[in-house]
């Protein structure tokens, strides 16, 4: 392990739960912190100043979302739910509080070193800004300086509304975006409820911006949650 090695701290109550994430993440090279209590958890935050927290949402002594609201409070460091099947308010809620990501066990491997990577790659970067003015993802290209878009050669006219949807979903490439945190970013606080509005727009989009608008590759819908861009990298 070299200090550039990154921290995954894992506050999870699962036995067999966190030695499936052990042995997934230092057969990838992650150092891993593991604990099985939200208090300990948040003591480990604060200690060890890990570069990526996965967090089970059902904790026995605190609440995962009062966790998310904790964290947030004094950092941005990633966090990547885990969710049970029937915990999907909860997700939903978690990500609204500030959780980047989540996971709804079971999950594979592959899908949780996804997860970590565009989460790690997020932190990276400073607060809004794009390591390229390029964004490319499959044909799309979006000059982020121009606010051009192309498929292939040809270039995608994009309402304003449209490419502020657009340009948003670039943003959190490779992550999901709630429909909350979308309306809000596009739209402003006033229409956080106004779902009926990216349901339109995300069409609007697709049609321009996908060969099959019906089958989504790279606007992909996460039922119940929200969107995700497929991820430019
Ligand atoms: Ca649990």
């Amino acid at each position: 392990m070299t200090a550039a090695t990154p921290v995954v701290l894992v506050i999870e109550d699962e036995p067999q739960m966190r030695r499936f994430l052990r042995g997934a993440l230092r057969a990838h090279q992650y150092q891993v912190v593991e604990t099985a209590s939200a208090r300990e958890g948040l003591a480990q935050v604060a200690g060890r100043n890990p570069d990526v927290v996965l967090l089970d949402l059902g904790l026995p002594d605190v609440d995962g979302l009062q966790v998310t609201r904790e964290i947030r409070r004094s950092s941005r460091i990633p966090i990547i739910v885990l969710s049970a099947r029937g915990q999907e308010h909860d997700k939903v809620t978690a990500l609204d509080l500030g959780a980047d990501d989540y996971l709804t066990k079971p999950f594979a491997v592959s899908e949780l070193l996804a997860r970590i990577r565009v989460a790690l790659r997020h932190s990276a970067l400073p607060p809004g800004s794009s390591s390229d003015s390029t964004f490319r993802a499959g044909e799309l290209r979006v000059d982020l300086i121009r606010r051009q878009v192309f498929l292939g050669d040809e270039e995608a006219h994009l309402t304003p509304t449209e490419y502020k949807l657009l340009a948003t979903m670039i943003r959190h490439a490779g992550r999901v975006v709630t429909h909350r945190q979308l309306l809000q970013e596009v739209w402003g606080a006033n229409y956080a409820d106004q779902t009926h509005y990216l349901r339109v727009y995300m069409a609007q989009l697709r049609h321009k911006l996908e060969r099959d608008s019906t089958r989504p590759r790279l606007l992909t819908t996460e039922p119940g949650v929200g969107y995700r861009l497929r991820d430019g990298m």
